[in-house]
């Protein structure tokens, strides 16, 4: 539980339609990805990576790029939980994080090294993705210094970078800029934040959902979810039990 206490401590669940944090189970071998697309005071991306039933995560501040030459700066945060990988809505404003996420890309990852713990320990860690947007190979380089400005002196800065494979584009640091929908739901973030204003829990469903829906079910949505957020246990052990299923 330890892992994800910065987590927990920052959001209050009665309030923000984000999962509380409790510790996953392994899916196997090959371990989950997932980049969220965060329109927060800036837009950034969000990469989580699936180690050891939480999500290793770092904000990275443009959209990551395909060329080779073009390093993009990954600010590392807190642990996520393995449920985050699926939530997409709107965080509300002065909330921790508060702002649109949109589900951008997920799928697999793998290390290129023989230990992912140990690599990331030192600061250089080697992947290959099989996302739909990411693909093979890239690197996290973890920063000496912080010399970035960032508030926060104890995170550390990263880069992220792609190597030079088939699915390299150098030259073309912003190809990838062009991908605005979810992956999950093909919506846009401006439709994300429409829809969410009428629905707290829009991330439960594993499953793509359609556009949004018609008029009349988004409004009797309305009253009772706002009265009570549905998901709002705190995290108790008995809350456990029901997570292994998942
Ligand atoms: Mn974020």
């Amino acid at each position: 539980m330890a892992r994800l206490t910065a987590y927990n401590r920052k959001r209050d669940f009665a309030v923000t339609p984000e999962p509380p944090g409790r510790i996953g189970k392994s899916a196997g071998a090959r371990r989950r990805f997932v980049i969220q697309r965060h329109a927060a005071t800036r837009l950034h991306f969000d990469l989580r990576l699936e180690l050891d039933g939480v999500y290793k995560s770092w904000a990275v501040t443009k959209v990551p790029s395909l060329d080779p030459a073009t390093k993009r700066l990954a600010v590392e945060v807190e642990d996520h939980p393995i449920d985050y990988g699926t939530f997409e809505g709107t965080i509300p404003k002065g909330e921790y994080g508060g702002g649109t996420v949109q589900l951008w890309d997920n799928g697999t990852w793998w290390p290129q090294g023989e230990n992912p713990q140990r690599d990331l320990a030192k600061g250089s860690l080697k992947v290959c993705f099989d996302g739909k947007r990411m693909k093979g190979g890239w690197a996290l380089i973890r920063l000496r210094d912080d010399k970035t400005g960032f508030r926060r002196s104890t995170r550390h800065n990263w880069l992220l970078i792609k190597e030079h494979d088939d699915s390299a584009r150098p030259g073309e640091p912003d190809a990838l800029a062009s991908e605005v929908t979810s992956v999950k739901s093909g919506r846009t973030l401006e439709e994300i934040a429409s829809r969410s204003r009428n629905v707290w829990h829009s991330n439960r469903s594993e499953t793509s959902e359609p556009e949004p829906k018609p008029r009349a079910t988004a409004k009797r949505a309305t009253a009772p979810a706002k009265k009570k957020p549905a998901a709002a246990p705190k995290p108790k052990p008995a809350a456990k039990k029901k997570l292994r299923k998942r």
